[in-house]
């Protein structure tokens, strides 16, 4: 090999959260019933999931699509070693939590101080530190409880945030004792160099922080910057079955990383998931028949690479190259 090559650094193995319950669904106008979300986690659940986001205790009148979460956990198959989230907004998705057996929760802040200001009058960190009364109910009620931190690599409002804001939000998040953490590029403004650049330092910065990396592709970079995090040193990341979801603040934006592509290029580059990419397709394929619409997912367009694998038509490729 040439000694100048650069050798990728990639994980044997990373975990997967599928978050298209959540994140995906949450932006289809098409409602779907829980009987079909109860099919859909199952299948995951037989898929090899290890983590599920399954819907999200927030106002139903906010986001409709999200009122049957409970009925949902309610009625699901639990599998063994999977971990079934849910995001909140507050104590009362805690009370909503515990009353149908969710045993993971989520909060969310946005890293835009201009954003939190305009929404709710204070800067990130002073959100984080009024979630202490989530993490006591929840402590109280043997849930877990994680933090996200939404436009951790640049923001609408903010172009790039400065990463001492992030660094800032870690550290509420931390005091308040949450130190389960997933950075969000919500916007779709993150790119695979600055993704090294914030994940290594917030990692050698924050070593007793879990953390996650969750990117949307509106720009097409949510797979790089994928590999960019397994770079860094990251191994936990969210996707979204067929690509499907976007961003109510942000015009354009698309869903996150189609489950199946991140599968497909850990698959191809030897790197362990644990799900297993045909049943995953399957889970996709009947969420582009729920919605009713086309999403964005290069797998289900054009299959897996090992697919194209055939016999060799002799005699025709060499009369096809001379036209
Ligand atoms: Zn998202």
């Amino acid at each position: 090999m040439n000694e100048n090559m650069t050798v990728m650094q990639l994980p044997s193995a990373i975990r997967l959260c599928e978050v298209g319950l959540r994140d995906g669904l949450q932006n289809e106008k098409q409602q779907l019933t829980w009987q079909e979300k109860v099919q859909l986690v199952n299948a995951m659940g037989k898929a090899g999931f290890p983590v599920i986001e399954v819907g999200s205790f927030v106002s139903p009148k906010a986001v409709p699509q999200m009122s049957n979460t409970d009925q949902v956990f309610s009625e699901m198959e639990r599998f063994p070693g999977v971990e079934y989230r849910a995001l909140i907004a507050n104590a009362r998705g805690v009370d909503r939590a515990i009353a149908c057996g969710c045993e993971k929760v989520k909060l969310n802040v946005s890293a835009s101080t201009a954003h939190n200001l305009a929404n709710l009058n204070c800067t990130p960190s002073q959100s984080v530190a009024g979630f202490a009364a989530c993490v006591e109910k929840a402590l109280a009620a043997n849930i877990g409880i994680s933090g996200s931190i939404s436009m951790a690599f640049g923001s609408p409002w903010d172009k790039e945030i400065p990463i001492q804001d992030v660094r800032e939000i870690t550290e509420a998040y931390l005091a308040v004792g949450i130190n389960e953490i997933s950075l969000s590029d919500a916007s779709g403004m993150a790119y695979p160099t600055q993704v090294v650049d914030i994940c290594r330092e917030m990692k050698a910065s924050y070593p007793q922080v879990n953390w996650w990396l969750h990117f949307h592709n509106t720009r097409g970079l949510g797979i790089a910057n994928i590999l960019a995090g397994m770079q860094a040193g990251f191994t936990q990341f969210d996707a979204s079955f067929a690509g499907v979801g976007g961003c109510p603040f942000v015009p354009g934006a698309a869903g996150n990383v189609a489950t199946e592509d991140v599968l497909h290029m850990c698959e191809e580059m030897g790197v362990e998931t644990g799900v297993d990419l045909d049943k995953a397709m399957d889970i996709s394929r009947s969420v582009v028949d729920l919605v009713g619409h086309v999403t964005d997912s290069y797998l289900l367009r054009a299959g897996k690479s090992k697919d194209l694998i055939r016999e060799l038509p002799v005699g025709q490729i060499k009369n096809q190259t001379q036209k």
